[in-house]
């Protein structure tokens, strides 16, 4: 076995073709933390750390391609709830548990690897332009399209409150007068939780709206109001595909296309184009990056984003609906992009049919979907 000296990496990279990737968010640096897997591209990473984002926690069935993920996570939950005001239904997964990891810790382990591997990292571009970029910049959002935005908080409490095997993915019992609107709460242990108010519509609401749909929440459904807030999270993410920032550019991650319209998950398609980088990159040839989604997601998830838009009200009964047709695998593998026809099927039927018909008949024509 040879030890290549840094000379001979250096020759090595040199002999690369060149592929800056702009931003170092979740696209950027996981991408980079796979390099070693590119044996003709050397990257680097541009960012002027001028929009760093907070600490936050990603959401993801543990699929085949998260190992890496799955190993990092802080919690993971082989049991989920969607939760409206008449029905609980429960599902469990051995095989794809839900599983939260950190931003921050995710990044960090992926910027060590990319070190390893040579990629190089810097606040603004070389004066010797790289072959390819790939933009990770996120793309503007539209006014009036359909957004998920939510705040919330971690809290620790002094007595054993929460089951902290269960992660309650949506309840929807909480004020449904802003749009579709859902608490999300995963129970790290049964003092410590994150609590999330979530809304699907186009326009944000004040802050104060978030957090009395929280307390009331705690108050009510949990039993607590004596508890210690110990980190907060917001976010805001478009419902649709929204075009590239730079035409010009290959987009990757948010802006080439992963986010799933229909849930606002990123993480695990992010991950899935990767490996879908990878496998298609050739010598001399600039790499080739998809949309993580099929075409038919994609029309599938249009239709589902007009019935909630127009039919709010629906959500709790579609939402648990779908999770009460669907075995807890199914519906693990239908969120991460893997519904073969037969689940699909499985999931139209189970849907109110008229709402569903309308919608498949109604242009988008503002795109607003
Ligand atoms: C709070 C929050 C919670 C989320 N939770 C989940 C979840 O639970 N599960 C899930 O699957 N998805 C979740 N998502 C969605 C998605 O996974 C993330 O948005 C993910 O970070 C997208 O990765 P990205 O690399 O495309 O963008 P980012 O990670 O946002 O990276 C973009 C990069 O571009 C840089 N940048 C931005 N603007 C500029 C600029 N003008 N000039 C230069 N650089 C710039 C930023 O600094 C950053 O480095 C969440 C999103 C947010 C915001």
């Amino acid at each position: 076995m040879s030890d290549k000296t840094s000379n001979d990496m250096a020759d090595d990279m040199a002999n690369r073709m060149a592929v800056d990737c702009l931003g170092a968010g979740c696209a950027s640096l996981s991408l980079a933390a796979r390099a070693s897997e590119f044996v003709n591209h050397h990257f680097t990473i541009i960012d002027p750390g001028t929009h760093k984002a907070d600490d936050h926690i990603w959401g993801f069935w543990a699929m085949p391609w998260l190992n890496s993920a799955s190993d990092g996570a802080r919690k993971q939950w082989f049991k989920w709830r969607i939760i409206s005001s008449d029905r609980i239904i429960e599902r469990s997964s051995q095989g794809y548990p839900y599983s939260a990891i950190h931003r921050y810790e995710w990044l960090e382990k992926c910027r060590k690897k990319a070190l390893v591997a040579g990629v190089g990292f810097r606040s603004k571009p070389a004066r010797k332009q790289a072959l390819q970029i790939l933009d990770s910049r996120p793309s503007p959002m539209k006014d009036g399209m359909m957004l998920q935005h939510f705040s919330g908080y971690e809290i620790t409490t002094d007595r054993n409150v929460f089951d902290s095997t269960i992660a309650i993915l949506m309840d929807f019992r909480c004020d449904q007068s802003r749009g579709v609107h859902f608490i999300y709460c995963l129970p790290f242990s049964a003092r410590n939780a994150l609590v999330e108010s979530t809304l699907f519509s186009p326009e944000l609401a004040p802050e104060p709206f978030y957090d009395s749909a929280i307390r009331r929440y705690l108050k009510e459904i949990i039993g607590i109001d004596d508890y210690r807030i110990t980190r907060r999270e917001k976010g805001v993410i478009p419902m649709a595909t929204l075009p590239q920032r730079d035409p010009h550019l290959t987009g990757i991650g948010a802006n080439g296309g992963a986010i799933r319209p229909s849930s606002g998950y990123a993480f695990s398609f992010i991950q899935k184009q990767i490996d879908q980088i990878i496998a298609s990159a050739k010598p001399g040839q600039p790499l080739t990056v998809k949309t993580p989604h099929s075409r038919f997601e994609l029309f599938m998830d249009g239709i589902f984003l007009r019935v909630i838009r127009r039919h709010p009200v629906l959500a709790p009964q579609i939402f648990t609906a779908m999770a009460d047709r669907l075995t807890g695998d199914e519906f693990a593998l239908f969120l991460s992009g893997e519904a073969g026809p037969r689940l699909w099927t499985k999931l139209v039927l189970a849907m109110p049919k008229w709402p569903f018909l309308c919608a498949v008949f109604q242009s988008d024509k503002a795109g607003k979907s």
